[in-house]
């Protein structure tokens, strides 16, 4: 089985796709991490407004090869949308998520376009979304629990725009697929909206499903 969890910068993708991947017993993939491993090889070795450095970066990914401390950090993310937009650097890297998605007994993927490109098979698409406000509220609890100064504003501003270059770059944006299951974590803690995209994976599997 493929569940495909998708959604903006700082929604709860990532920790609902782990909880419901480890109450399953799948594989978990955070799709972020690929791209975010793309500008860190980037900002390392090379020029993020060069595209072939990034083409490159992605061809000879080594997924493996940075800690996921290191990736997390807020400007590796930033270079991440900005390489995400080159059409090579997507097709370099679908491979590798097509495989993953196909682990048994069943994998758990979450990003930007797994429903959409990456696995539209998916059994279960389940688009997670809340406002930008809490995001960055979100966020700045996140970054002052790392012990890092915050200034929220700028953290708002800067997931505006990156939802901004997400959702309307040519190729592979974030969208909502037409079969997905919309999850809006604005008004639910994380045990909460864990619950609620269990729920969704125990209607589609109970042939309840879809809409
Ligand atoms: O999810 P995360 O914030 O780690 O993703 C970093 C950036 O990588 C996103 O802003 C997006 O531009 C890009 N990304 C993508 N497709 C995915 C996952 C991430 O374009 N499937």
């Amino acid at each position: 089985m493929i569940i495909a969890i998708d959604g903006p910068a700082a929604s709860g993708k990532g920790t609902i796709g782990k909880r419901v991947a480890a109450h399953y017993g799948f594989r978990h993939l955070d799709t972020g991490l690929i791209y975010r491993a793309v500008a860190k090889s980037v900002l390392e070795d090379g020029a993020l407004d060069n595209p072939a450095d990034a083409i490159r970066a992605a061809q000879s990914l080594d997924p493996f090869r940075f800690a996921e401390d290191d990736l997390k950090a807020d400007e590796v993310g930033k270079a991440a949308s900005v390489i995400s937009v080159i059409p090579e650097v997507r097709s370099a890297l679908l491979a590798f998520q097509r495989d993953f998605a196909k682990s048994l007994p069943g994998a758990v993927l979450d990003g930007r376009d797994i429903g959409t490109v990456i696995a539209p098979e998916a059994e279960v698409k389940i688009f997670v979304t809340a406002t930008p406000q809490e995001r960055a509220r979100r966020r700045a609890l996140e970054l002052k629990g790392r012990g890092q100064a915050v200034d929220e504003q700028a953290i708002l501003a800067d997931i505006v725009q990156r939802d901004e270059r997400d959702t309307n770059r040519a190729v592979a944006p974030l969208k909502q697929a037409p079969d997905a299951h919309l999850l809006d974590t604005t008004h639910l803690d994380i045990d909460a909206a864990v619950r609620a995209a269990i729920d969704i994976v125990e209607a589609v599997r109970a042939g309840r499903g879809r809409g």
